[in-house]
């Protein structure tokens, strides 16, 4: 059958309508446009705030003229039609030329029908982009629509028509809300609502009361008073949790009912060996986060797990004792690091944990017992490289660590059982797919964050992994102090920075400068995935402003008197892997001082002797970004300390970033306030929100309860029936739901 929601829209709307739709939003099929949902909705007897009307974007608002003048232009033929609109809260005073607050100018060329109906007193909506010119906002050329004449609600009772809201939807520069409106209306006239068939469960709609879904089509379109499109929200709303939520749950059974090899604890195999040589006692947390994953390891479906831990809370142990088990049971273990610093240093602590328990590839010598761990990078010389890779595809190397170089195709194994991706956020899901791909049986997959992430996002993000979670500090952690250095106010504090560095290096200690850029002349070093500072913050100094770089600041401290005689060295992505890693061990060994670097340093590095962090034009960072770079300091038991150097005026909206940063060091509570500073689209990252957008009402950090309710409800359903067999409207939902591409996202996690 030819389901209601699957027809083409002319079939109900008509050809010429249903062309324009699909012109305009791409959109063919009833279904398509009936989940075409208003984004928000005004209130008919209300102005729109202009003060909160968003820049650059196509904005739909409310407003009250206030003056209407016409003069013909000077340049060439035509008239300028400037109409001042107001939302009623700034002064009232019909001052033209706008920069009023609460005022925007709108401008036409050759606007005779704004000439005639914009006249003073009149309230319209308007459509089109907010742009500042000089101090004031305009608008030039917009749609715009009477409000008191609107046809189609002649004789209401004028204060319900007051209060009834209008939907305003996602428009485009060619096609306003109201003529989007227009087109549903005729929708809903016409559609057979009462056969679309409902994907939630009846029991489900039940327990929650929600509108039957024709009601609640009806209401989200077309309200008579705010209660209605809230209640036609909860229901989408849940409805998008649910089918979200049983997509992963899907999944994750999918994935659970693979067969993979268990991989079994042995009594006498190296991981014993190894909790008996451990130096301190596992926390109370990586102990639980152990037992966890030995049990899972041992079973013969795979683990796939996200491990999250707030930043030094000691992952790459746990991590380093299942990839032992695996070892111990005779397969391979593979850590994928997102840099190549990061994967040289994951190299160099773990044979440095495992001491004689380990080998490397060259030298052996230790014996037969211990395990051979290689490191397999792009950089690495081409003998070396072809070792390492002969290595792994014969099983001589127990655990393989290296970068994106491991996701080559020529890089092959004997059996690999375990893949660890450390740091997550910089991997995409097709990175983690391609070395899941490299093993004969799936493998067991444990991903780790480098930072906390919240409940939900976990949820969203990486719903179809179970999540473990270290949220304690080894004992013997000392604080952080974090302060913001305003250089704005106190320009004095610049050299002040310097000495303190000073005082550190003459207590035996060490210093990381970090910049936001290579060079003088280039574009920064940020690295892609990463909360980057967003393109308006960067527009709004217009790039005047020098950033500090890696090179500049190195030639700077030649001659700064306060560090006379310190050995400074740089450290930057774009320097030879040699000199990289000749770099970090002297300054691991203590003989480099201070190391001026960008993020390369951001994840990973363990240089307990450092002690105090200065980040330079911190405001170009993100909040985690910060986050993650301090947790490099105070490993030591000595106490850390970081400056966030900016040069930003107090009050800037970026300097809220760094003030965030320095109340707190629970990283939890700082994702929570780094999401809520970003949108939406960034959480879920570019394979989430790309096109028409994934998620329409549901709010990840809002709407938690929703998440975790339809979650427990997506598990229940899916445990009873694992292929929804008794669900169609919910697999068919969950399909509609997930276009291909989004499906191949998921398919791919
Ligand atoms: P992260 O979770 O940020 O990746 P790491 O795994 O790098 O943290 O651990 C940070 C440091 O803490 C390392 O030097 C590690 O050896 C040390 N460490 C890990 N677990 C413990 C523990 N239980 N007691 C003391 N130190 C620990
Ligand atoms: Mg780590």
């Amino acid at each position: 059958m030819p389901a209601e929601l699957e027809l083409g829209l002319e079939r109900r709307i008509g050809k010429r309508s249903a062309a324009v739709i699909e012109k305009h939003l791409g959109i063919t099929t009833v279904g398509e446009l009936l989940n075409y949902f208003p984004r928000r909705y005004l209130s008919r007897g209300e102005l729109t705030p202009i003060s909160e009307v968003p820049l650059d974007e196509e904005v739909t608002l409310i407003a009250r003229v206030i003056s209407n003048s016409t003069r013909a232009m000077r340049a060439r033929r035509g008239s300028l039609t400037d109409v001042v609109i107001s939302d009623d809260a700034g002064t009232g005073s019909a001052r033209a030329g706008g920069g009023l607050p609460g005022t925007l100018k709108v401008s036409f060329f050759n606007g005779f029908r704004a000439k005639a109906e914009l006249q003073p007193g009149r309230r319209a909506m308007f459509s089109g982009k907010v742009t500042r010119y000089g101090g004031s906002l305009g608008l030039t050329n917009p749609d715009f629509l009477l409000l008191d004449e609107d046809p189609d609600t002649p004789g209401m009772d004028p204060e319900k028509l007051a209060a009834m809201p209008i939907p305003v939807y996602p428009a485009t520069a060619k096609l306003t809300s109201w003529s989007i409106q227009k087109v549903i209306s005729t929708l809903l006239d016409t559609v057979e609502l009462e056969s679309v068939g409902d994907p939630l469960p009846a029991e489900i709609a039940a327990r929650e009361k929600f509108l039957p879904v024709a009601d609640a089509y009806r209401l989200i379109h077309a309200p008579q008073t705010p209660a209605d499109f809230q209640r036609a929200r909860d229901r989408f709303r849940y409805q998008e949790a649910l089918v979200l939520q049983s997509a992963l749950a899907r999944r994750r059974a999918q994935l659970a009912a693979e067969e993979a090899t268990a991989r079994r604890p042995a009594p006498d195999g190296l991981l014993p060996a190894f909790d008996r040589q451990l130096p301190f006692t596992l926390t109370a947390g990586q102990a639980a986060v152990g037992k966890t994953l030995a049990a899972e390891l041992a079973q013969d479906s795979p683990m796939n797990r996200l491990l999250q831990g707030e930043v030094g809370s000691g992952k790459t142990i746990v991590a380093l004792r299942a990839m032992l088990q695996v070892v111990d049971a005779g397969g391979q273990a593979a850590l994928l690091a997102p840099t190549e610093v990061l994967a040289a240093q994951h190299y160099e602590s773990i044979r440095r944990t495992l001491g004689p328990l380990s080998r490397d590839g060259l030298l052996g010598g230790f014996g037969p017992d211990a395990v051979q761990v290689t490191l397999l990078t792009g950089s690495m010389p081409t003998a070396a490289r072809k070792q390492a890779m002969l290595d792994a595809a014969s099983g001589t190397a127990g655990i393989v660590i290296g970068t994106h170089a491991l996701l080559s195709d020529s890089v092959s194994f004997y059996d690999l059982g375990l893949i660890v991706v450390d740091e997550q956020h910089r991997f995409g899901v097709e990175q983690r797919d391609a070395l899941r791909a490299k093993a004969s049986k799936p493998p067991h997959l444990l991903v780790m964050t480098a930072t906390p992430i919240p409940r939900t996002v976990a949820m969203t993000v990486f719903g179809d992994l179970e999540t473990s979670v270290l949220d304690e500090l080894p004992a013997g952690r000392a604080p952080i102090s974090t302060h913001v250095v305003g250089l704005a106010e106190h320009p004095g504090w610049a050299s002040r920075i310097w000495s303190r560095s000073r005082e550190e290096i003459d207590a035996g200690h060490q210093v990381y400068v970090v910049c936001p850029k290579i060079g003088t002349d280039d574009d920064g070093d940020f690295t892609p995935g990463e909360a980057e500072p967003s393109a308006a913050d960067l527009e709004d100094d217009n790039g005047a402003r020098e950033l500090a770089s890696v090179t500049g600041v190195v030639d700077h401290l030649r001659d700064e008197p306060a560090l006379a005689g310190v050995p400074v060295a740089p450290l930057h992505g774009r320097q030879d892997p040699v000199l990289k890693s000749g770099t970090m061990a002297s300054f691991t060994a203590n003989e480099t001082k201070l190391l001026v670097s960008t993020t390369v340093i951001e994840v990973g590095v363990d240089v307990h002797n450092a002690t105090l962090m200065v980040i330079l034009d911190a405001d170009r960072f993100g909040i985690s970004q910060l986050h993650q770079l301090r947790g490099r300091v105070g490993r030591g038991g000595l106490p850390g300390t970081c400056l966030l150097v900016t040069s930003l005026e107090p009050g800037h909206p970026s300097r809220r970033r760094l003030d965030a940063v320095a109340a707190t060091t629970d990283g939890f509570e700082l994702s929570q306030e780094d999401l809520k500073l970003r949108r939406e689209g960034d959480i879920l990252g570019a394979s989430q929100s790309g096109g028409r957008s994934t998620l329409k009402l549901l709010r990840v950090l809002e709407h938690e309860d929703i998440i975790a309710r339809a979650r427990q409800d997506a598990q229940r359903i899916v445990a009873a029936d694992p292929t929804l067999a008794a669900q169609p409207r919910l697999a068919a939902a969950i399909d509609e739901y997930l276009n291909p591409e989004k499906e191949a996202f998921l398919e791919r996690g």
